[in-house]
């Protein structure tokens, strides 16, 4: 494979925010991922209001605030106790730029950056494709890859199988389960 710039392994949150934070800076980025759309099944699902500047600076954090919601604190309750921790984010405001959480899938978060990453001239996501390995010499880097035979077959409930970037963000995810 040969590329310029910068190849970053993996189309999960990590992999897609570099890629669109370089792609910005007029680096030319390829991601490589070996599924053939992103992983929406349910996992994290609240940026905290630490991270929301470094969305603002990716140009995403409108439409991730438009389609999430804003969190004001939170709770962590022991059922079989009773007992229960609150965290407010009064003490903030006044004093950070977004004195609040996002509450978002990351699945939804990463079709947002996709969103964005596709505008983006010199930026590509290559799918179905592995990374391998990479082998070095004093002439540049190549990157070995190949065509997983193994494809993840999990799938949020009610979701046929996924062609990315089909589904639209801001859909009803399975929290409920671990509510
Ligand atoms: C069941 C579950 C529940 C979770 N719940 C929470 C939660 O409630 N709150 C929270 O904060 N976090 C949660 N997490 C953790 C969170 O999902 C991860 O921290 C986050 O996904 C990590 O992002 P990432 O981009 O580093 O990796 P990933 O999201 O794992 O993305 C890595 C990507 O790289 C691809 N890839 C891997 N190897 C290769 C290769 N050789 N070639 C090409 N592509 C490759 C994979 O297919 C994948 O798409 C949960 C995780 C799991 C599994």
């Amino acid at each position: 494979m040969t590329t310029h710039g910068i190849t970053i392994v993996g189309a999960g949150p990590v992999g897609l925010t570099a890629a669109l934070a370089f792609a910005r800076a007029g680096i030319p980025v390829t991601v490589l991922e070996r599924e053939d759309s992103l992983n929406d099944s349910p996992r994290a699902a609240i940026h905290h209001w630490c991270v929301l500047p470094f969305f603002e600076s990716l140009g995403i954090l409108d439409d991730a605030m438009a389609a999430g919601f804003r969190g004001i604190g939170l709770t962590f309750r022991r059922l079989s106790t009773g007992e229960s921790i609150s965290l407010s984010v009064d003490p903030l405001v006044g004093h950070v730029p977004n004195p609040y959480s996002l509450h978002l899938g990351q699945g939804d978060l990463g079709r947002i950056i996709l969103d964005h990453l596709r505008r983006q001239p010199h930026a590509r996501v290559l799918w179905k494709t592995e990374f391998l390995g990479l082998d070095q010499d004093e002439t540049g880097v190549t990157v070995r890859i190949g065509t997983p035979t193994v494809s993840r077959t999990c799938a949020p409930a009610g979701s046929s199988a996924p062609t990315e970037p089909a589904a639209p963000y801001g859909t009803p995810s399975t929290w409920t389960s671990k509510a």
